[in-house]
């Protein structure tokens, strides 16, 4: 089966046609600016150059339009329209309802409505991307894959905020935890790497992107996990804050007499790494040239990230009782020897040992702990476009 995934944002829209029996990548692409000036699809079909076609594009329907057009026109498209066999979109927030992945159905487009407080900038965006696809594409089946379902399996003591109980009876606030789709992926990745059953595993799963989340995962269901009711908690980010102390948000907005929502901005888009290292760069790049040569900013950034890291894996130790692996992954835990071999330096208190040669290694599977380390240190790059075309496949066979 040829499956469509969809990531639909407030202004963008990334896809990838995926094969599910080879499970490769046939076509993917991203269309930006939507309903901007200077909107533009850019996608590349396997094996072929990237093609670029700046065109309006008013609203999701035409973005809708124009992926279809790309994947089926008759000079370079890769399919017919009715060789689309399902279509699988990534939705962010399912709250408590959605514990695992579900067909959408008109009560599932209800439920993910009902939830959208949770996640007001990205579910409406996702049931747009749904509403396009379902006009497109009226006979296919299309399943809703949840950022926060695999989280769904966190204790009470772990998901409670220290809040009066009824505002999480009222309101539903609570930890939630964000991507979901690549711990899930990331750790049964990592128990075929490691040759075992993920129930006999407990590791540490570190998702270091430009947004960045870690989690505990006890035999394969997760226990713990950084980011909270939305996703600005935890570790430090590219731009965002991670943990603060809330009265921080009062404090700034006495002292520089600004609103609510000007603090939310300056914790989301100013703050983290970028923030820290004087407005260097949220690239880690970047920020590893600036360390290397001596920038003040991009030491104090890369440290108090690193520090961070170290100190959720101290704890989700504590929380699992044991660990046997610790995985990084995404753009920085993939490719950064640099930042992993930082981390794993401050984790002699689990007997981890770095084999520097293996930590080289970027963007593939990869077992990077020495021959003598007591837990096992893996790079596995995420894929959350083949988790979600899974299953999708597996709900619409
Ligand atoms: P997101 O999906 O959250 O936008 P990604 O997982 O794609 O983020 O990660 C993007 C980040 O990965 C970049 O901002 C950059 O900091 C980092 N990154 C990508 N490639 C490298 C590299 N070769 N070395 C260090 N960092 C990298």
């Amino acid at each position: 089966m040829k499956v469509l995934v969809i990531n639909c944002g407030s202004s963008s829209l990334k896809f990838q046609l995926i094969d599910s029996d080879s499970e490769a990548v046939i076509c993917k692409g991203l269309c930006e600016r939507i309903g901007i000036d200077g909107s533009q699809i850019v996608y590349t079909p396997a094996g072929k150059d990237k093609i670029t076609k700046v065109t309006p594009m008013p609203d999701h329907n035409r973005a809708i339009e124009l992926v279809i057009e790309a994947l089926t026109n008759s000079e370079n498209g890769v399919v017919s329209l009715d060789e689309i066999g399902a279509v699988g979109h990534r939705i962010v927030h399912g709250g408590e309802k959605f514990t695992k992945s579900v067909v959408i159905d008109e009560e599932v487009i209800k439920a993910i409505e009902d939830v959208s407080d949770l996640a007001p900038l990205h579910n409406p965006a996702n049931l747009i991307g749904i509403r396009a696809c379902q006009k497109a594409m009226p006979k296919v089946p299309m399943v809703a894959v949840f950022d926060t379902a695999f989280h769904q399996t966190m204790p009470e003591e772990a998901y409670l905020y220290g809040l009066p109980y009824s505002y999480y009876e009222k309101y539903g606030i609570r930890r939630y935890g964000f991507h979901g789709t690549s711990h899930s992926y990331v750790s049964k990745r990592a128990a075929e790497i490691l040759g075992k059953d993920a129930k006999d595993l407990k590791l540490i799963v570190c998702h270091l992107g430009n947004g960045a989340s870690i989690s505990a995962v006890d035999g394969g269901k997760c226990i713990d996990t950084s980011m909270g009711l939305t996703p600005l908690e935890g570790l430090i980010m590219g731009t965002r804050s991670g943990d603060i102390d809330p009265s921080v948000v009062e404090f700034i907005m006495k002292k520089e007499n600004s609103t609510v929502a000007d603090v939310t901005n300056l914790l989301n888009k100013k703050s983290g790494v970028f923030g820290l290292s004087d407005e260097l760069s949220s690239d880690f790049r970047d920020l590893q040239k600036g360390y290397e040569e001596g920038h003040a900013g991009a030491k104090r950034a890369v440290d108090a990230f690193v520090y961070r890291v170290v100190k959720y894996i101290g704890a989700y130790t504590a929380a699992l009782g044991r660990v046997d692996a610790i995985c990084f992954t995404a753009g920085v835990g993939e490719n950064s020897g640099f930042v992993r071999n930082l981390i794993c330096k401050r984790l002699s208190f689990l007997g981890a040992t770095v084999d520097e040669e293996a930590n080289k290694a970027h963007g593939e599977d990869k077992v990077f702990s020495g021959a003598d380390s007591k837990v096992k240190l893996l790079i596995v790059p995420t894929n959350e476009e083949l988790a979600i075309a899974r299953d999708t496949v597996a709900l619409c066979k």
